[in-house]
């Protein structure tokens, strides 16, 4: 239960903050409050919006005095709740944007937590060099929530998830003072690493400020197609083939379902079939490489093969630029293509990639036994072994209906994950939505050590105290 904040509390960071460093207005507060699909709403008696580090680090100090609770927000893109408040203090990092360095030799942008990872890719094409993570919400999602979340999105095949690309952090601890970890080096190995710590962390052990992130050489050559397939059995054995006969050039790797494609098409504009013929399951995949022709060399290559061993019958390859956007819109309006079709469950799971299409028929037979008639939408980075296995109401049916059978039908699909020694959250984190469903699959003592952390920094459990366990 969140404790309501007191009165001199909220003059004391009004004061630190000054003006325009915070606000009460119901309008400005508005976005700030509610999640990106409506599904959670939030309030706040404070929304803070500091200018500089030293800012945070005053609300983070009276705060932490008063054992008075923040959530940290950037972009609000987070889909597991941990970015809306319950009463708490909101810090908004909405006004720390300054892109500090940017460095072609070293390879290193320093920006503050509050840039946009789209201003990022910006900033970086701008001296030659790319910063390789992309996701469907780069336009608002920000790299202290990128960080905070340890987000992980289409080039993670190749790349990593955010916990491969940061070079350092500046962070506001939950006593209000201020690490300044902004290192350059490729290489530390002095013991414990705080910055690791601070990444997927979603907001509970301190406030990342600032992050210096790697950079790469731009891309020279790039191509991009799209498989029809029987069965995720298929994209498996596509996958092996793909990382056999590429040289490395695969940066992405995504499936599609029918069902997915077919709400996508339905209702996004402009979006269109990609192939003549409908297929039950679809793959995207990227190759890229810094040497001009090798992408496209290494995907003539992939599909020849896939062809003569029979495992495609059915394929395009994006010859422009804007049908490369064509063929990736598909994939990355399958959230939103879903969205008007009514209630879902959302699991965001990870399975060894072996088990990608275990996982799928397994989930999927439990699920349509448990609740006939849900439809469901499966997709994402089989790459890496991460499914979005969307759970939608039966079509006509309620809401409400579906909404009740949620956590049952979330524990259903968990324990199959479990089983294949998977992982509840892949990508979104578990905010304050799936803490004591993560604590269901960790063993005690490792829940026990985490704690352990997270007591040794924060005594008070100020920041993000719903967050996590
Ligand atoms: C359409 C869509 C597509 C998406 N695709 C992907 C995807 O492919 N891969 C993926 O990983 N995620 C994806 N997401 C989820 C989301 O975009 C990411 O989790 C993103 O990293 C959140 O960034 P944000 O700035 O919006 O953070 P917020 O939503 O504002 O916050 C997320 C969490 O981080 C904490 N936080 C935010 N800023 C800070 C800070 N400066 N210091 C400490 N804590 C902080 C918050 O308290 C919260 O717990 C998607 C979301 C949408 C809506």
């Amino acid at each position: 239960m969140t404790i309501p904040v007191p009165a001199d509390v909220i003059s004391r960071l009004k004061a630190v903050l000054g003006e325009g460093g915070w606000s009460t207005d119901p309008e400005r507060l508005a976005p700030k409050l509610v999640e990106w699909r409506g599904r959670w709403q939030g309030t706040t008696p404070l929304l803070a919006l500091p200018r500089s580090t030293a800012d945070v680090a005053a609300v983070v100090g009276i705060c932490a005095e008063a054992g008075v609770a923040i959530i940290p927000q950037g972009g609000n893109t987070g889909l597991v709740s941990g970015q809306i408040p319950q009463g708490e203090i909101l810090l908004s990092t909405e006004r720390l944007t300054a892109v500090r360095d940017i460095d072609a030799f070293d390879d290193v942008i320093t920006v503050e937590a509050g840039v946009t990872l789209a201003a990022v890719h910006e900033a970086a094409a701008k001296v030659g060099r790319r910063f390789p993570l992309g996701l469907a919400s780069e336009g608002s999602a920000t790299v202290g929530g990128v960080v905070s979340t340890n987000a992980g999105g289409t080039q993670v095949l190749r790349y990593g998830t955010t916990r491969n690309l940061v070079l350092g952090l500046e962070a506001v601890l939950p006593n209000g003072e201020i690490w300044n970890g902004l290192k350059r080096l490729r290489k530390d190995n002095t013991g414990y690493d705080l910055k690791q710590l601070l990444i997927g962390a979603e907001g509970t052990l301190g406030v990342v400020t600032a992050a210096s992130l790697k950079l790469f050489p731009i891309l020279a050559s790039r191509s991009v197609a799209i498989c029809g397939l029987e069965s995720p059995r298929q994209a498996i054995e596509l996958l092996a083939l793909a990382k056999a006969v590429t040289g490395g050039a695969v940066e992405a790797f995504e499936l599609i379902g029918r069902m997915g494609l077919d709400f996508a098409l339905k209702n996004v504009p402009g979006l269109r079939e990609p192939l003549d013929a409908r297929h039950p399951w679809y793959v995207l995949i990227e190759t890229t490489t810094a040497t001009p022709g090798e992408a496209e060399a290494a995907m003539g290559r992939l599909l020849e093969q896939a062809f003569e061993a029979g495992l495609v019958t059915d394929a395009a390859i994006a010859q422009t630029g804007k049908q490369m956007g064509a063929f990736w819109a598909l994939r990355e309006n399958q959230s939103v293509g879903q969205k008007p079709e009514g209630s879902v469950w959302k699991h965001d799971i990870a399975v060894p990639v072996s088990r990608i299409a275990d996982f799928i028929e397994q989930a999927t037979a439990a699920v349509i036994a448990f609740s006939p008639g849900v439809r469901v939408v499966a997709f994402g980075h089989v790459g890496d072994g991460n499914v979005h296995y969307d759970v939608l109401r039966p079509e006509g049916g309620s809401d409400a209906a579906h909404d009740a059978l949620r956590d049952e039908g979330a524990t259903l699909v968990h324990d199959i994950v479990a089983g294949m020694e998977g992982s509840i959250s892949a990508e979104h984190g578990l905010g304050s939505m799936k803490g004591h469903e993560a604590l269901r699959y960790k063993s005690p003592v490792e829940v026990a050590a985490l704690r352990a952390v997270r007591e040794a920094l924060d005594p008070r459990r100020i920041m993000n105290p719903r967050a996590l366990f």
